[in-house]
């Protein structure tokens, strides 16, 4: 089981913003990606989960090619949750209700099971005081936490997380990080785009740093984040932090 990235490259028109990018992600393992603005990170991602075409290379979800003609892309993403910067929950349901949605709609569960479902997640990430509430009533790091339990409510394999805490003010960073510390510590498998290095240097099995659409480094943290070898990462790491 695992992401399997193999020689990938993907344009925009001309321009080519990935340029051959070769990394495993193997179940259990959480992969944070680091990298200037710009350098590719968030189009790997949604290269993952076939939210965008590739140009060249292959990738593998447990063994299932991502854009192969004829993958149910549908049911892949099904095993892969992603959480963005910022996620516009439907603003005329409550958080109980957003986070019921896939399951009903998506998974086909019966409206009692999806509500066990998401009050479940929601308990998980800290939430079950909020259920019943509206998502504007929410903080920035409450309405990053609703769209983790919203992830999590389909019961995905791998979670991808898109610099979740780079919209919230610095006070509410820090309860996403737990969330997300707590799902590393049951074993989830993610990849971690963020710019919070101490967090990266923390929870992952492995750094991979990203310039101009390459990696340039990709080793234990220790490695990476605390003697980094290329003078790209030495400058990247020296700007953050
Ligand atoms: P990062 O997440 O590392 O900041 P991105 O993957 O968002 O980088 O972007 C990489 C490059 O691709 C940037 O130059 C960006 O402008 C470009 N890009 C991203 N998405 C699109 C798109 N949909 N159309 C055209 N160019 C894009
Ligand atoms: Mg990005």
């Amino acid at each position: 089981m695992s992401i399997d990235i193999q020689d990938v490259h993907k344009s925009f028109g001309s321009l080519e913003v990935v340029k051959g990018v070769t990394m495993t992600v193997e179940k259990g393992e959480v992969v944070s990606v680091i990298g200037g603005s710009g350098s590719g990170k968030s189009t790997l991602l949604m290269c993952i989960n076939g939210l965008e075409p590739i140009n060249s290379g292959r990738i593998l979800v447990d063994g299932t090619d991502v854009h192969a003609r004829g993958t149910d892309l549908n049911r892949l993403r099904q095993k892969i949750g992603i959480v963005f910067q910022q996620w516009n929950a439907f603003p005329h349901l409550t958080v109980l209700e957003n986070v019921m949605l896939a399951p009903r709609k998506v998974l086909g569960k019966s409206k009692a099971e999806a509500e066990a479902i998401a009050v479940e997640k929601l308990s998980h990430v800290g939430l079950a005081e909020k259920l019943k509430v509206y998502p504007s009533k929410l903080s920035g790091g409450q309405q990053q936490r609703m769209a983790i339990a919203r992830a999590l409510a389909m019961s995905p394999d791998y979670m991808l997380f898109d610099e979740v805490t780079s919209a919230l003010d610095p006070q509410l960073v820090g309860e996403v990080l737990d969330t997300m510390r707590l799902l590393s510590s049951e074993g989830m498998t993610m990849i971690v785009v963020t710019h919070e290095i101490a967090f990266a240097r923390e929870v992952s099995n492995r750094v991979a740093f990203f310039h101009k659409g390459r990696i340039h480094e990709i080793g234990p943290p220790s490695q990476v984040i605390g003697n980094p070898q290329q003078p790209e990462t030495i400058d990247f790491l020296k700007s953050v932090l």
